[in-house]
């Protein structure tokens, strides 16, 4: 009857140990699918507006922001840029200046900064 009472409990203890090995693996899926259903920046909400963003990098008004001029600004993009919460060419992803909102990839504001290759 004891060495019944002691397997289970052992039982419980490795299950526990086992649920709690996945729980990181369970937030970052849930981070993942929450990230996907975050809106999109508002190119007119005032900060956005303030640091020049927007969805497509060839909208950019170069004149009120000259950093994406020339060789070296035509190549800047979200997707490039160290705040953009993810990899790829395409789609949108969190930034950390718009917090709770996602940025197109193809985008742009003057916040911009090179990702770390
Ligand atoms: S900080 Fe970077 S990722 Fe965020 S909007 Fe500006 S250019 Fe895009």
């Amino acid at each position: 009857m004891k060495e019944k009472a002691h397997k289970e409990r052992r039982q419980f203890l490795k299950l526990g140990v086992t649920s709690l090995a996945y729980l990181p693996l369970a937030s970052i899926a849930y981070r993942v699918a929450n990230a996907a259903d975050l809106p999109l920046v508002d190119e007119k909400d005032p900060s956005a507006l303030r640091l020049g963003y927007v969805h497509d990098a060839a909208d950019v008004d170069t004149a009120k922001f000259p950093k994406r001029t020339g060789d070296a600004g035509a190549k800047q993009f979200c997707h490039n840029c160290a705040l953009y919460q993810s990899q790829g060419e395409g789609g949108a992803a969190p930034c950390s200046i718009f917090p709770g909102k996602q940025v197109k990839a193809q985008g742009w504001c003057n916040a911009w900064v090179a990702r770390k290759q």
